[in-house]
C-alpha cells in the first residue's frame, strides 16, 4: 500500500468566495470546478489527515480553515468542530470581517489558532487596498476587540500582513513611491491564503 506523506500543517481552501477584494489577492481557484467543497468531501479528507502518522517535525496534526473567506461558510464552525473531534490542531485565517461576537464565542472550545489578515489601520487604505466589504472596513478598534475577545476564551492569535504598494502613503516606504502608484500588489507575505505565499 502507497504511504501518503503529509507536512504537519494542512490548509483546507475549501470555500473559494470572499467578501473583500484585495488587489493582490491569488485566491482566485479559476481551476476550481466548484466554488465550494460539500461537507462530507470535507469531512472525509479531515477524517483522512486525522488518521496520518504524526511526522518527524510534529507529533500533532494541524488543519487550518481559508479560503476565500472561510466565514462565509454557514458550517465552518461545525466543521472546525468537526477536525478538532478527530484530535487535530485547528487554526481559522479569517479577513475578521465576519468574527461576530457570537461566532468568537462558539470557536472558543474549539478553535486552537485564530489568524486575522490585517493591512492597515486606516480606512482609505483599506479601501484602496480592496479590505473592505460594501464600503465598509474595520477600524483598529474593531480588530482590537475581536483579538482581545478570542485571547480570552483561550485563543492564540496570529496576524498576517501583507507588505503592498497599496499602503505606501501610510507608514510602509514604499520602493515605488517616486513613481504613479500601480495596481495593488504584494511585495511581500507572511501570509498563507493571500499575496504570494511564504510560508506560515
Ligand atoms: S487576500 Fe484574503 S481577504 Fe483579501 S480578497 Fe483574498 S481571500 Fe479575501
Amino acid at each position: 500500500m502507497k504511504t501518503v506523506s503529509l507536512p504537519p500543517t494542512i490548509n483546507l481552501h475549501s470555500l473559494a468566495p470572499c467578501n473583500y477584494k484585495c488587489g493582490f489577492c491569488y485566491a482566485g481557484f479559476v481551476s476550481a470546478k466548484q466554488s465550494h467543497l460539500p461537507q462530507s468531501e470535507l469531512h472525509e479528507i479531515i477524517r483522512q489527515i486525522s488518521s496520518l502518522p504524526p511526522t518527524l517535525e510534529s507529533e500533532v496534526r494541524k488543519v487550518t480553515f481559508a479560503g476565500g473567506e472561510p466565514l462565509l461558510s454557514p458550517t465552518v464552525i461545525e466543521d472546525i468542530a468537526f477536525a478538532r473531534a478527530q484530535g487535530l490542531v485547528t487554526s481559522l485565517v479569517t479577513n475578521g470581517s465576519l468574527l461576530t461576537e457570537d461566532r468568537i464565542q462558539r470557536l472558543g472550545p474549539i478553535l486552537d489558532w485564530l489568524t486575522i489578515s490585517i493591512d492597515s489601520l486606516d480606512a482609505k487604505t483599506n479601501l484602496r487596498i480592496g479590505r473592505a466589504a460594501r464600503g465598509i472596513t474595520l477600524s483598529a478598534d474593531d480588530y482590537l476587540a475581536r483579538i482581545q475577545r478570542a485571547k480570552a476564551l483561550g485563543i492564540r492569535v496570529k496576524m498576517n500582513t501583507v507588505v503592498n504598494n497599496g499602503q505606501c502613503s501610510r507608514g510602509f516606504q514604499c520602493v515605488h513611491s517616486h513613481r504613479p502608484p500601480p495596481p495593488v500588489e504584494a511585495f511581500s507575505s507572511h501570509s498563507n491564503h493571500r499575496g504570494k505565499r511564504r510560508g506560515l
